[in-house]
């Protein structure tokens, strides 16, 4: 028995691209027959709707308040919800990072200052995952699609974004066909038209919190779920 879950879900009550609330996300997962969602909202460089302007424990509290939100509606659901973000560290590239709890975030203000090898850092350090987020996305708000940063600054890799061309997840595929990172999937969902349930990770256990998730990753206990097929 394998569980199913979404690693990649965006809401419009923290991404300014996001259409859908927490709960719809947890509906539409459940009706997918997903055991559970991580919500990567976009974060603070990213196209966040979350305002800026508040000091930092309170924007990270805010971001924090709609994946609160979700849990609190799946408490009773059987579904597990889980905390990550998705951050911008150059134009058109990102990071899904999974395994800090808000409050590592909110006690660390240079969070927001740091580049990208001292985000790896500080990831890692906290046993998470910082995941290259659909290399190789060709679109026009991403200038250098094919410029990918190396992997020594990741611990895993999107290989597959179900919101990528199949032309671009090829490439990511073939790209990174040897190498030694964690692969995962991501829906990127964003609105009701994105589908849910053709990507994602399948684990042998459920998986509780974003602790857990990364620790999962991290033994290689688990497997893909691409365009709908478990692999
Ligand atoms: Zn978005
Ligand atoms: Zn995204």
């Amino acid at each position: 028995m394998l569980y199913k879950y979404e690693m990649h879900t965006h809401t419009c009550a923290c991404s300014a691209c996001g259409v859908i609330t927490a709960e719809q996300a947890v509906d539409i997962a459940i009706e997918a027959g997903l055991s559970g969602l991580v919500f990567t909202n976009h974060f603070y460089y990213g196209n966040t709707c979350v305002d800026r302007h508040q000091p930092w424990a309170d924007f990270v509290k805010t971001y924090e308040n709609d994946y609160l939100r979700a849990k609190e509606y799946a408490a009773d659901m059987d579904f597990d919800v889980i905390f990550g973000i998705e951050e911008l560290y150059r134009p058109g590239k990102e990071v899904l990072i999974y395994g800090l709890d808000a409050d590592e975030i909110a006690a660390v203000p240079e969070f927001r200052h740091m580049n990208l090898p001292e985000m790896r850092d500080f990831v890692i350090s906290k046993g998470g995952i910082i995941a290259a987020a659909h290399p190789f996305r060709h679109r026009d708000y991403i200038p250098d699609p094919d410029n990918f940063d190396g992997e020594e600054y990741f611990n895993a890799i999107e290989v597959y974004n179900h919101q990528n061309t199949p032309e671009d997840n090829a490439q990511a595929q073939e790209y990174f066909k040897d190498s030694k990172l964690h692969m995962i999937s991501g829906a990127d969902y964003h609105r009701t038209e994105h589908e849910m349930g053709k990507s994602g990770l399948a684990f042998p256990r459920r998986i509780k919190d974003t602790k857990e998730l990364a620790r999962q990753i991290l033994s290689g206990d688990y497997k893909l779920i691409i365009n709908g097929e478990i692999v």
